[in-house]
């Protein structure tokens, strides 16, 4: 059964199925059809990559990768409910309703001599790798030893060739080969290792952690659109404050977020900090409670605090008014952030109308103020309102007013807004504070 390349090596292990914590129960049923059919049809088929590591560590994954020595063709062929899909890599879905299970041919690493990809001129960047490989190719090519283990359906053993059984019991982050070498191939490496070193709460080896300093200013190479991509799982999955402060950490913030990073400079637990951090607080929230979270929301609190800065700025040079000056620094914000990350508009334009909206909060009397109730960005707006307070630029009671005006029945709500001089009675004061008391 075995392939030749699969030579024996001191490290390459199989843990058996009573030595491993991994039970079929933990796996899609989906997941579970296509490894089955996968072999039926004389394949290797392997689960692999971050559901093993997640079944390791006892957790339940939220998406099945598998790895098969199948050509994405053969793969089709065995499946009605399956389309190609990839720029990078040519890869195949597998449908089952609303589960998806993304079937992977065997890979070769990014550096051999090969007509098929093209290695980016003077900075190793990997630009296409659609090289199929054997099963140890593919175990090399990976990024880190815990996302380097294969559930192997025809026994139900774990392979491991790169000592990943262990790092994981170790809690280590460890990238597989030379590390320099592995970032350099695909600097996108260091943010991972910044993301699951957050997300699994694993110590980054220290081989693994210490480059990433020296090779940050990698990631500026990195494709504006994959790094919109990585956005949403470094602060979309669930761990966004962990994560954050690992990027600051390691020094990769001024790659991802430049103006941010120049807007908080050294603060690390005075106000800026806490404005942001509050805000990712929030957002790891809503992920637990399986609320929605959107990238418009956390991109106008990173962008806030820069946007606010060059308004003022527009305000004193070049007599702009309040209003006016936010959307001139949000417009030009957004566009110096973009070159970094590229936010789709549907996300970038709501992100400056939130930032364009605060000026809004501070009139309580009349329609106009009333009818901020009903914009359809109200919320979000209200929610940045609401953190700016941690910057002093927002009164606690001010915070508090908006709060307790949404809650009010309708009537009450009008009497509230209602301008002072069509307020009906005024209210009469019952205490008046008497002196000398
Ligand atoms: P998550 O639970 O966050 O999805 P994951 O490990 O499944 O984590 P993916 O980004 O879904 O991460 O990638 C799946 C697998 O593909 C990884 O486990 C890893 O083996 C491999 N992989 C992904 N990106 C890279 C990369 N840039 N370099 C090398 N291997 C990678
Ligand atoms: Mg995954």
């Amino acid at each position: 059964m075995e392939s030749p390349s699969e030579t024996a090596d001191d490290r390459n292990q199989v843990i058996p199925r009573d030595e491993h914590n991994i039970s079929r129960a933990n796996i899609s049923k989906s997941a579970l059809k296509v490894l089955f059919r996968l072999k039926d049809g004389g394949y290797q088929a392997y689960l692999v990559g971050g559901s093993v590591r997640d079944l390791l560590l006892d957790g339940h994954p939220k998406d099945f990768d598998i790895a098969t020595d199948a050509t994405p063709e053969q793969v089709r062929a065995l499946f009605n409910n399956s389309r190609m899909i990839g720029r990078r890599f040519r890869l195949v879905h597998v449908r089952f309703g609303r589960e998806i299970i993304e079937v992977a041919t065997f890979r070769a690493p990014a550096n051999h001599d090969n007509d098929d990809h093209e290695i980016a001129e003077g900075s190793g960047r990997v630009l296409r790798d659609n090289v199929w490989g054997t099963f140890e190719d593919d175990v090399w090519r990976r990024d880190f030893t815990c996302n380097a283990l294969y559930y192997d359906i025809r026994d139900y053993s774990v392979r491991d060739h790169v000592g990943g059984v262990e790092d994981i019991r170790n809690r280590q982050l460890r990238l597989i080969g030379d590390p320099e070498q592995r970032y350099r191939e695909d600097p996108v490496r260091m943010l991972r290792a910044v993301r699951f070193a957050a997300k699994l709460r694993f110590e980054v080896e220290p081989g693994t952690a210490e480059p990433i300093g020296r090779l940050a200013e990698l990631l500026d190479n990195i494709p504006a659109a994959r790094l919109f991509d990585e956005f949403g799982k470094l602060f979309q999955a669930g761990h966004a404050l962990n994560t954050w402060r690992a990027l600051r950490y390691f020094g990769l913030l001024p790659h991802l977020l430049p103006f941010t990073a120049e807007w908080l400079g050294d603060d690390v637990d005075g106000p800026r900090t806490g404005f942001i951090e509050a805000a990712l607080r929030n957002t790891d929230k809503r992920v637990a409670d399986d609320q929605p979270v959107t990238p418009m929301f956390l991109l106008a609190v990173f962008l806030w605090g820069p946007v606010r800065e060059r308004a003022d700025y527009f305000k004193e040079h070049e007599e702009m008014s309040e209003v006016q000056s936010l959307v001139a620094a949000g417009a030009e914000l957004s566009a110096a952030q973009n070159a970094r990350i590229a936010v789709p508009k549907r996300f970038s334009y709501p992100m400056r109308e939130i930032m364009q909206m605060q000026p809004r909060f501070e009139r309580r009397r009349g329609k106009r103020a009333h009818s901020l109730l009903e914009h359809r960005r109200f919320r979000a707006a209200y929610d940045l309102f609401l953190l700016r307070v941690h910057l002093g630029e927002v009164e606690q009671e001010a915070a508090d007013w908006w709060t307790k005006v949404q809650e009010l029945p309708e009537n009450k709500k009008k009497l509230e807004f209602a301008a002072d001089k069509d307020r009906a009675k005024p209210r009469r004061r019952h205490r008046r504070p008497r002196k000398g008391t």
